[in-house]
């Protein structure tokens, strides 16, 4: 039988959380055979609420569930991880300037980037949710300088799959029929969904969205805008932020840097840029990646339209911003 992996979700007594430990715990994270074992983090006035979980847990009698670790201890919560998802984080509050939420955060995840540094098994695989979640994944890299760059990364697989979602809705077709998607850029309303490139499978063999779609001003307008603001979507009708689907995304995200994605299909991940399609190095920005053997790659030799290169600068400029206001709030 195989090791057990150990994951480590922060804030998880919160509603991510809650829908993302059951489903580590079932295998869609790591694969069924994959045995488990769940590293909790909260804070404590959340401490109560987390045992309840892990009470769950319990109650729930996963199989590959091997061991529960419920603790309010940052140190506790890092040891031997191999995984590590970070949801927790200080949500903006009715009027909060962003640069007080910012400040909250970039404390946070200097601190828990020194306790995965310093106590993460050795090439610990680290997803940030949290937002400002390419900024905060930034601020972890930084503060854990013994970690390798590409091991830190953020979500946008979401936005991804709400991209994918929505073609697949438009099309009234399967959505596992549709790929190729990209998100470049910042997990905020500036980010890019591009269809540029993104295709689906017909009877007919592989066709392109574009073509299929045939509808320029949609896809260059409404289909961007519904991207972009489908978080907000999701509160107005639920007066609760998404959930389900963020924590179905972390394990997309997981599942496919660790085990590999499907031959000719990419995946939007905020990852650290090398420069790659002119976008400044030094920043956390979603690309187009594939992975193999637990590595990611950006896709290269996309050919970018004006329409795209301003949009992808323009996400670019906003994650150069937050990064010197996450600095202004270190110093
Ligand atoms: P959620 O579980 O709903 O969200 C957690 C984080 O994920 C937030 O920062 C949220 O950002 C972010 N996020 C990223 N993408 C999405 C998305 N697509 N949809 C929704 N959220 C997204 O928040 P809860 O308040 O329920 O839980 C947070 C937990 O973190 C709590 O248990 C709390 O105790 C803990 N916490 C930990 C801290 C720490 O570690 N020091 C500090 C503060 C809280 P956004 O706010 O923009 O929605």
């Amino acid at each position: 039988a195989k090791d057990a992996v150990r994951v480590l979700v922060t804030g998880a007594a919160g509603q991510i959380g809650y829908a993302l430990v059951p489903m580590i715990a079932r295998g869609v994270m790591l694969g069924p055979d994959q045995p488990v074992i769940l590293h909790m983090l909260d804070i404590p006035p959340a401490a109560e609420a987390l045992s309840g979980v892990k009470m769950e847990l319990i109650d729930a009698a996963f199989p590959l569930l091997k061991g529960v670790v419920a603790t309010t201890n940052v140190v506790e919560a890092c040891t031997g991880v191999n995984i590590a998802v970070m949801v927790g984080g200080f949500p903006r509050k009715e009027g909060m300037e962003r640069k007080d939420v910012m400040s909250k955060n970039v404390s946070i995840y200097k601190e828990q980037a020194s306790a995965l540094e310093k106590h993460a098994a050795a090439n610990c695989k680290v997803l940030v949710v949290a937002n400002p979640a390419n900024t905060n994944a930034l601020i972890l890299k930084e503060f854990a300088p013994s970690i390798p760059a590409k091991n830190v990364t953020c979500l946008t697989r979401l936005d991804h799959n709400r991209a994918l979602g929505q073609i697949s809705e438009r099309l009234n077709m399967q959505v596992s029929d549709v790929k190729n998607v990209i998100i470049w850029g910042n997990h905020s309303s500036t980010q890019y969904p591009d269809v540029n490139h993104a295709t689906v499978t017909t009877q007919a063999g592989e066709k392109s969205v574009r073509e299929l779609i045939a509808n320029d001003t949609w896809l260059n307008g409404e289909f961007i805008t519904i991207v972009q603001q489908r978080g907000a979507a999701i509160i107005k009708a639920r007066k609760l932020s998404s959930a389900l689907s963020a924590a179905s995304a972390a394990c997309d995200h997981i599942c496919d840097w660790v085990l590999g994605t499907p031959k000719g299909t990419w995946v939007s991940m905020g990852v650290y840029s090398d420069g790659s399609y002119g976008i400044p190095a030094g920043l956390i920005y979603s690309f187009p990646v594939t992975c193999e053997k637990g590595e990611w790659s950006i896709v290269q030799g996309l050919k970018i339209d004006e329409f795209s290169r301003a949009k992808m600068d323009a996400t670019a400029n906003e994650l150069i911003e937050e990064k010197s206001l996450a600095y202004s709030c270190l110093s």
